[in-house]
């Protein structure tokens, strides 16, 4: 037997890519999620003939995809009214057309395909009745900003079939759904509030959509998830809470302000720094700022600039950087971490990409020196608002200044940083404290970093970094169900490279799974990719055997029909990891011209 009884006329099904639950009446079920539908083939099993109606806790795809992959049945489909715009045609494509133009995405596992046949008929403190069960919707945001807690009196007990509001433990499935922007801790706010709502119910049973169902101590569950969400939520609180503000004053000349004699900064985020030679540095050009720069190197007379470089790869400290080259013939380096994201920009699924690919002149040392004119600079990796960051110092005019763009600010400005998620590549131990001991290290004078936050620096305010990194990993880790927290919270452990490709009707494309075991111990892999309908997907091996900390790299081939239609088109790979299935654990996209 596949499904397991939990109470009279109630079961689950473990095996699938969440657990899914039926309330039987008769030869007839409610089921709560529908993951990939392997529980269908088992329905006899609990003699259940006539599935009348699927609910849906929340919108993502380990909870749905089976809906679009088997076709209709003929029950009535019933979703959360503030995930249609995950689940509608025309919401569902604009939001995988729109996907990276931005920052964080509304959600970072959206269904691949839509769901026409949706009815939007849960609403959060809506009661809706479905043959004998009475669905009491009390809303539980998080893993999306609609999902849904349904409280069910079933055969005189009282169950809430709560999706990923929490799991046992009080931890939450793959926390960083909680994170709905690149800083905030808006997500984790609105997931505590949520629990703080299911906490005053009446509850027997707590049957979440991953893990154990919970029917005992409820209450203390909910609680410790709350406990441990406060965690998240102080750690999004600031890098280094107590420290003084402290702000560099600079010289204003109203299209720029003159930092240093031989230092300005202009637009939002970019410096330039002039060589007794005549000509000019530039640092974090951003498109919309470049007629300041025109302005301020008129004003300084200035005719050249001969290279510029960018601390991090996020569009608003380098979309300008193909722009300086094509202008003023600037050569364009790069830290080879921040050319990662941006020589091919449609290969990684990350924030803030530039518009155009750029690809550098020169590749500087990961770690190590470069000169430019008269000036000596040391060069590191500067992990911390985005893994593909890095800073760099030289003396100038007596000061010993240090460039280090998103990382990090005064404290009254962004919580003293711009901000961790999971999306963007931050990392605490490994990623925000190591930056913050380079910078202790080196104890410079000045520091110039993005959105006018020039400052000196202050070893106090670095030290409260490193520690504040150390008690927000733990903080993140606590809200992992397993000590392998990274499989929780990296979104990249299993990702398809490139992201995005071009493809024409009726052409092969190549596209790879890059698969890391985050976790301690061996893992065997099994996949299988997915596509649209009429696509042949092949994978040049079917399974793989990780160690602990080992990434592998398996080739898709993957061949459009000739009667491939325009547009954008998602493919994704199931995987099951040691023979737990995670359908569709990440996708890639395919734009067919027509
Ligand atoms: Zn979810
Ligand atoms: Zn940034």
């Amino acid at each position: 037997m596949r499904w397991h009884q939990l109470a009279t006329d109630l079961f689950a099904f473990y095996d699938d890519s969440c657990t899914v639950y039926a309330l039987r009446y008769g030869d007839c079920a409610l089921v709560v999620d529908f993951a990939t539908g392997r529980w269908l083939e088992h329905l006899d099993e609990i003699g259940v003939r006539h599935v009348e109606h699927v609910v849906l806790t929340h919108a993502h795809r380990d909870q749905c995809c089976g809906l679009y992959r088997t076709g209709l049945g003929d029950w009535t489909l019933h979703a959360p009214a503030g995930d249609r715009s995950l689940l509608a045609p025309e919401e569902h494509e604009e939001f995988w057309d729109t996907y990276q133009h931005n920052g964080c995405p509304t959600s970072y596992a959206a269904p691949r395909l839509s769901l026409p046949e949706a009815v939007y008929d849960l609403h959060a403190d809506g009661e809706v009745q479905l043959g004998p069960v009475r669905l009491c919707a009390i809303a539980t945001p998080g893993h999306t900003r609609g999902a849904l807690t349904y409280l069910v009196e079933w055969n005189g007990r009282d169950v809430a079939f709560c999706g990923d509001a929490l799991r046992e433990g009080g931890t939450i499935h793959q926390p960083y759904h909680l994170e709905w922007d690149h800083w905030t801790g808006s997500g984790a706010l609105a997931a505590w509030h949520g629990l703080e709502r299911l906490s005053y119910c009446h509850i027997d049973m707590l049957l979440p959509s991953h893990g154990e169902p919970i029917a005992r101590r409820t209450g203390t569950t909910i609680r410790e998830t709350q406990r441990r969400l406060m965690g998240l939520l102080r750690a999004k609180g600031s890098v280094c809470a107590g420290a003084k503000n402290r702000w560099w004053t600079a010289e204003d000349l109203g299209f720029a302000q003159r930092v240093l004699p031989h230092l300005y900064q202009f637009g939002a985020n970019s410096f330039l720094l002039l060589s007794e030679r005549g000509e000019g540095l530039v640092i974090d050009p951003q498109r919309p700022d470049i007629e300041l720069l025109a302005q301020l190197m008129e004003h300084l007379g200035v005719e050249r600039i001969s290279a510029a470089t960018a601390s991090h790869y996020h569009s608003d400290h380098s979309d300008g950087l193909n722009y300086v080259r094509t202008r003023w013939g600037a050569a364009v380096w790069l830290h080879p971490w921040v050319a990662e994201p941006i020589r091919d920009r449609d290969r990684l699924e990350v924030p803030w990409l530039p518009a155009e690919s750029i690809e550098p002149d020169r590749l500087l040392p990961v770690e190590g020196r470069f000169r430019w004119n008269e000036y000596a600079f040391s060069i590191r990796p500067f992990p911390g608002q985005t893994w593909w960051h890095c800073a760099f110092d030289a003396e100038v005019d007596g000061e010993h200044v240090l460039f280090s763009g998103d990382n990090f600010q005064p404290p009254s400005r962004w919580n003293g940083t711009g901000g961790f998620c999971a999306f963007n590549g931050s990392r605490f131990v490994e990623g925000f404290a190591r930056s913050a001991q380079e910078v202790l290290a080196m104890a410079p004078s000045l520091i110039c970093n993005g959105h006018g936050c020039i400052y000196p620096f202050s070893a106090d305010q670095y030290r409260r970094i490193v520690r504040w990194a150390a008690k927000s990993e733990e903080s993140v880790r606590a809200l992992c169900p397993t000590d392998d927290w990274l499989s929780a919270y990296d979104p990249r452990a299993l990702r398809l490279d490139p992201f995005v490709q071009c493809a024409r009707p009726g052409q092969t494309l190549e596209v790879t799974a890059v698969l890391t075991n985050t976790s301690a111990r061996p893992v065997q892999i099994a996949l299988s990719p997915i596509g649209p309908t009429g696509w042949k997907l092949r994978a040049a091996r079917g399974n793989v055997r990780l160690k602990s900390g080992a990434t592998r790299r398996v080739r898709i081939a993957l061949s459009l029909p000739r009667t491939a239609a325009a547009g954008r088109h998602v493919c994704s790979i199931d995987v099951e990891i040691d023979g737990q299935l995670r359908a569709e654990a990440c996708v890639a996209l395919v734009d067919v011209s027509a």
